[in-house]
């Protein structure tokens, strides 16, 4: 498995379409200071569903749309499509190449489509989750980030080698799971004082 191509549109300093083919092994972006170089990385973040503005160094999460400049009106969408080489199999989807799309509209929230199909987000986290490419982004480490690592708690430091491991996701299934039981029995006990007082 490795990333195939990345495609921005919209998203951050790329107004226009800007496809980057990436080879297996090692890619380096390089550029003046400001270019867009960690926008890049951004994108790669953003369309596995990062959630966090402040992750995507942003106030709030539309200041990925294109602001526009000097010479250039704003845009009302952003889109980053990213297409993930799966001929061996990696990703748990009967394709031998993955393109995970999200498009975010001012004022609206992000949708996400995978191989051209609408999905939620959970699908992609899902999809991603078995790959290191998980929810919570260790394989991203952004400027400073070194730092953090260093400096987690041990329950912090459980929480990155947890994610790493895949345990994350089982553990967040079960949280799920214990809302859908917290709920059924809220019904079950509304159910139980209807049938009582119909009796
Ligand atoms: P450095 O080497 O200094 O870290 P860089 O190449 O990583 O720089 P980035 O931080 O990726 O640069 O890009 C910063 C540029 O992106 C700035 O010029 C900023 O104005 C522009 N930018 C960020 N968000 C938007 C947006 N929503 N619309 C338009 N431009 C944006």
């Amino acid at each position: 498995m490795y990333l195939k191509t990345l495609t921005l549109r919209g998203f951050k300093s790329f107004a226009s379409a800007t496809t980057m083919r990436l080879e297996p092994g090692i890619t380096c972006v390089v550029g003046p200071n400001g270019s867009g170089k960690s926008n890049v990385v951004d994108a790669l973040a953003w369309v596995m569903g990062e959630q966090g503005a402040k992750s995507l160094r942003g106030g709030k999460m539309e200041d990925v749309i294109f602001a526009g400049t000097a010479g250039r009106p704003p845009l009302g969408r952003a889109e980053v499509s990213l297409t993930i080489d799966n001929a061996d199999g990696a990703l748990p989807i009967d394709y031998t190449e993955v393109t995970i799309t999200r498009t975010m509209f001012r004022g609206g929230g992000s949708e996400y489509a995978i191989n051209g199909t609408a999905c939620r987000l959970l699908d992609v986290q899902e999809l991603l989750s078995d790959s290191g490419l998980g929810r919570e982004m260790h394989v991203i480490v952004g400027q400073g980030q070194l730092d953090t690592v260093l400096r987690a708690t041990p329950e912090e430091r459980r929480g990155f080698i947890e994610e790493a491991a895949g345990v994350l996701k089982h553990r967040r299934r079960k949280e799920r799971t214990l809302r859908k039981l917290e709920q059924m029995e809220g019904n079950l006990t509304r159910v139980q004082d209807l049938t009582g007082e119909i009796r």
